[in-house]
């Protein structure tokens, strides 16, 4: 199935007023792509101003709390993100599956209340270093994804899914187009045996470094289906490009 590509910035804890210009030039020259989903996930305090600088383009969070509302200082709840503009969120990034300890079960609870909500979820899973040295990252990432998926897929509300290998994170380092491949393709059968038909219509992002030098060759990968993208999404300069390849 050829589905159109999404490419989704997540500008993690960077991200101030004066960078909403960047926020702008990107909403601006995305209409130039209208084959391409672009959206850019920004940090929880900047959302609304994003939103109202660029009305009608998908600004998203990075994270979401699983529960409707409650004590849990710091936290931001679905309906919060909603009512600050967001469309989407991300869920498992491995920044916070690490440095916050969430397990797969939160990170699924999470991706069902995003959804029940209905925001966009962009659910990350990803391999260690040492897991793909030692020739067991395909099995290792769909343990991964069979319990962080959400149960069911009703609603109209989007799940992605991103395949960011750890090592490849912000580090230069990108998966080989074969491994991409693989492991896009065992991703791809466990959503159409968890999902059916509809496992074949979610996107599978890939993530790690992707920058303009390295989009096209890519998004040529089969069930590469957009990226999601970390240091290069922060300028429209070098994001763009990204955008571009993905229009192809
Ligand atoms: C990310 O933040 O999800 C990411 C892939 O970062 P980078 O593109 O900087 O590697």
């Amino acid at each position: 199935m050829v589905v159109k590509k999404l490419v989704a910035g997540n500008w993690k804890m960077h991200g101030l007023s004066a960078d909403l210009v960047e926020v702008k030039a990107i909403a601006d020259a995305s209409r130039n792509y209208p084959g391409v989903d672009v959206a850019l996930c920004v940090p929880a305090i900047l959302i609304e101003r994003a939103v109202r600088a660029v009305p009608g383009f998908a600004i998203g969070g990075q994270d979401v709390h699983h529960q409707e509302k409650g004590a849990h200082t710091g936290n931001i709840s679905a309906a919060m993100l909603l009512d600050a503009g967001a469309a989407l969120t991300i869920v498992g990034h491995s920044e916070r599956r690490d440095a916050q300890r969430e397990s797969n079960a939160e990170v699924k609870a999470k991706a069902e209340a995003g959804l029940a909500a209905g925001l966009g979820v962009v659910l990350c899973v990803g391999e260690s270093l040492e897991v793909r040295e030692a020739g067991k990252a395909v099995e290792t990432v769909l343990a991964q994804l069979d319990r962080s998926l959400p149960e069911a897929r009703g609603g109209e509300a989007e799940l992605a899914i991103a395949y960011e290998p750890i090592w490849a994170i912000g580090t230069g380092k990108v998966a080989t187009p074969s491994d991409i491949a693989e492991m896009h393709s065992a991703i791809r059968a466990q959503l159409v045996e968890r999902y059916g038909e509809d496992g074949a219509g979610v996107r599978i992002l890939y993530g790690g470094s992707v920058k303009p030098s390295n989009a096209a060759e890519l998004f040529g990968i089969h069930d590469v289906d957009g990226a999601l993208v970390g240091g290069a999404s922060l300028k429209a300069a070098d994001f763009m490009p990204i955008v571009e390849a993905a229009a192809g």
